[in-house]
């Protein structure tokens, strides 16, 4: 199977539409929405919804299938959904990170039933992305002592009757109120049927907004992406219907941990779309220090001997190395994804470079261009403090090495913590 990167006419198409939106409906009113941090750009949202219904949603991590296309292709055919995804979400997140977050569609939930629903449930839980009004969907993995060690998840789900009964604390949902309180949204929340099997017992469970027992507790405010809702939410003797769980119920063996192995993979497909996001800011940066160098006057020189290059060249040559790499390790996760082979090596490859990239690149950035990137004139000092998060979420930049360090060099999880 030969790798080429050179994009197809149809990527490079949508890449230049979506950059022209980026740039005329996103970018200009980025400020806006950082400055006022719980506001939405309904306007924007509800465009989003009306000419990308669906196709966002793709962008997002969940597939959208082509008429008449089976579910689940026997044919190794080579697709390019995920790629496009990769490349669509770098554009729009160069426009604005905040309100990029904000798009509505499914979300990280969506992507969970998307991996692991079965037929029924992704006709029922999918299919509203795709109606007229922006739907959102979120996940809620984290607790207060439970992020990064995610067996240590305390909320728990106990079968009563046809009722699963949700009890727990959940922390920093993404787009937890847009899914619950401003849409008819779900949240999947992770929670244990077993304490004592580990992981083996968590188990993914749709909660869709109105359940009573579900309430938001706190609405996070932020150091970035501040137009993307985070928050808080409390379960108590939370009764959703037996059949909104993803996957089995069973805890087959206590010492194995196949159900919680297959909800994990959902971030195998997002966590190069968080690299792309994290790209995508980079991008940003770095082509207004190119812009205003270039409006100054200051000749970047490509291509002379390293030891006659100024530092400045030196440190933009150095940014734009790094982001063209955590490029290429996106493309080639996003791509094995598309081709069907394991990407979770790559997936936690992409993040780890990515997140820590673009967070140099924004400091830099800002180090660089001093009292310009130090006013809130522009957007450079925005672009520092969006970058953070894509080391945080969806797993530290640590965990990312972590992943990569045990798959590299053959350590399972129990010899490598
Ligand atoms: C804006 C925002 C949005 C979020 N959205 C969501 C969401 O939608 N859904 C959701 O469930 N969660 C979400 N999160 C939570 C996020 O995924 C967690 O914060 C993250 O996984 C880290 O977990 P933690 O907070 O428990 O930190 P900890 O795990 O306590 O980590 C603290 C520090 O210790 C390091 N560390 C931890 N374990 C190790 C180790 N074994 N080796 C080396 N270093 C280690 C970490 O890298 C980190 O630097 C969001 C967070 C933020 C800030």
């Amino acid at each position: 199977m030969t790798i080429d990167f050179e994009l197809s006419p149809r990527i490079k198409a949508t890449k230049n539409m979506i950059h022209m939106f980026a740039e005329s409906a996103v970018r200009p009113i980025a400020r806006q929405y950082d400055e006022n941090e719980h506001e939405k750009p309904w306007d924007l949202l509800n465009m989003v919804q009306k000419f990308m219904g669906g196709g966002v949603a793709g962008a997002f991590g969940t597939e959208k299938k082509d008429k008449g296309e089976e579910k689940e292709p026997k044919e190794k055919k080579p697709r390019e959904t995920n790629l496009a995804g990769a490349v669509t979400i770098e554009e729009i997140f160069w426009g604005d990170a905040g309100i990029a977050l904000a798009f509505p569609g499914p979300g990280l939930g969506g992507a969970a039933v998307q991996a692991s629903g079965t037929p029924e449930q992704k006709e029922k839980f999918l299919a509203r992305f795709s109606g007229e009004k922006p739907v959102w969907g979120a996940m809620a993995i984290t607790e207060p002592e439970a992020g990064s060690d995610t067996a240590n998840i305390k909320t728990t789900a106990v079968l009563d009757g046809d009722e699963w009964v949700l009890n727990g604390e959940k922390i920093f949902v993404t787009s937890g109120k847009s899914a619950l309180e401003d849409s008819e949204g779900f949240v999947v929340v992770w929670a244990t049927v077993d304490r004592k099997a580990g992981r083996a017992g968590i188990k993914p469970f749709i909660v869709e907004h109105g359940t009573p027992g579900m309430q938001i507790t706190k609405i996070e405010d932020k150091l970035g992406i501040r137009c993307s809702d985070t928050v808080s939410i409390s379960f108590m003797d939370c009764r959703i219907p037996k059949e909104n769980i993803l996957g089995s119920p069973e805890v087959v063996d206590k010492t194995k941990t196949e159900g919680f192995k297959k909800v994990m993979a959902t971030f195998d497909a997002t966590r190069p779309l968080v690299a792309a996001m994290a790209i995508g800011v980079g991008r940003a940066a770095l082509d207004f220090i190119k812009q205003t160098l270039k409006e100054e006057g200051v000749e970047l020189r490509y291509g002379i001997n390293p030891h006659r290059m100024s530092s400045l060249e030196r440190d933009i040559m150095q940014m734009e190395a790094d982001l063209k790499a955590a490029r290429l390790l996106t493309w080639r996760a996003v791509w094995m994804l598309d081709n069907g082979l394991r990407n979770d090596l790559q997936a936690s490859m992409a993040k780890a470079k990515a997140g820590l990239a673009v967070t140099r690149i924004t400091q830099k950035a800002v180090e660089i261009m001093g009292p310009i990137g130090y006013s809130r004139e522009y957007l450079l000092e925005k672009w520092m403090r969006d970058s953070k998060i894509n080391d945080i979420f969806e797993g530290t930049g640590q965990i990312q090495l972590l992943v990569t360090a045990r798959r590299v060099l053959g350590f399972t999880r129990e010899q490598l913590k």
